[in-house]
């Protein structure tokens, strides 16, 4: 499968139970898809639709983001029995994720392993903004996320945490400044680390930064509306095999799959480039593993 002869990875889209969101944030997904949302949310929910959906987008795999975020959208840890029954239908595809709460959990370290070990997740989210903590906590008040860093070094599992600001009411865009990753990077070395949003719109200076300077830092572009990724990323074919393509879809006002690809591959960069961007890159670092 391919869009004009380029094959495509969404490493960043939000295959998740929208039947959990609360009636407040839904409101947001009302005003982009109106009474659309009622097959948005069946299309999540059933293997057969979602993969004809994405066989449509011409997407071949898609990364499904999930976490807990229980306060602002009412996503508690059923998410993983979700995502992990939804994936198991074309594992080669869909790739589940999931995270763990460090604002509630009693043992971060036995959750973390059981997301590992039990629930095979293979790439755990960190999201400050919607489920308020500062990703680098471990260095103050909740060191317990030293460990859960530690675990998924050591399981060789990715952690992927959101930078950039979020528009939904409640959230706390201070937990996505890109620097935290810093420390993150130099405390666990070995871990992947995945800047979700490349910072935007605000730190995408920070965010390049950290790409160069850390081995393991990568980025997906979700959420950065391609017209505008050469001016947020004017050197981005630098760090082409660290850039994944994303969309962030069906999150408010995001177009679709298949149109953000095609806008992509129109961006005046290198075969090369795109091709990397599109599928390599995430092809290497979370389904070829
Ligand atoms: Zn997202």
């Amino acid at each position: 499968m391919s869009i004009h002869g380029y094959p495509v990875i969404d490493a960043h889209a939000h295959i998740m139970p929208m039947r959990m969101i609360k009636p407040g944030p839904l409101a947001e997904w009302r005003k982009t898809y109106g009474d659309k949302v009622a097959e948005i949310q069946e299309t999540l929910e059933d293997p057969q639709k979602l993969l004809a959906h994405l066989d449509r987008e011409g997407i071949d795999k898609v990364v499904c983001i999930n976490y807990i975020a229980r306060d602002l959208f009412g996503f508690t840890e059923e998410v993983h029995d979700y995502v992990v029954e939804l994936c198991r239908h074309a594992p080669d595809r869909l790739l589940p994720c999931g995270s763990v709460d460090p604002v509630y959990s009693k043992d971060l370290a036995r959750d973390t392993e059981q997301l590992i070990h039990h629930y095979k997740i293979k790439l755990l989210k960190v999201h400050g903004p919607h489920a308020g903590y500062h990703p680098d906590d471990y260095l103050r008040d909740k060191p317990m996320l030293a460990k859960f860093y530690a675990l998924a070094e050591e399981a060789g599992v990715p952690v992927m945490v959101h930078t950039g600001t979020s528009i939904f009411p409640g959230a706390r865009s201070k937990y996505g400044h890109p620097m935290a990753i810093d420390d993150i990077a130099i405390d666990f070395p070995n871990l992947k680390i995945i800047m979700a949003h490349g910072g935007r719109p605000l730190w995408m200076a920070e965010a390049f930064f950290l790409m160069r300077r850390h081995e393991n830092v990568y980025m997906d572009i979700s959420g950065i509306p391609p017209k505008l990724l050469l001016t947020y990323f004017p050197r981005i074919e630098e760090i082409a095999d660290k850039t994944m393509f994303g969309t962030d879809w069906p999150s408010p006002g995001i177009p679709g799959m298949r149109v953000n690809a095609e806008a992509v591959i129109k961006l005046p960069l290198s075969e090369e480039s795109k091709r990397k961007i599109l599928y390599d890159t995430a092809n290497r670092l979370l389904f070829a593993r």
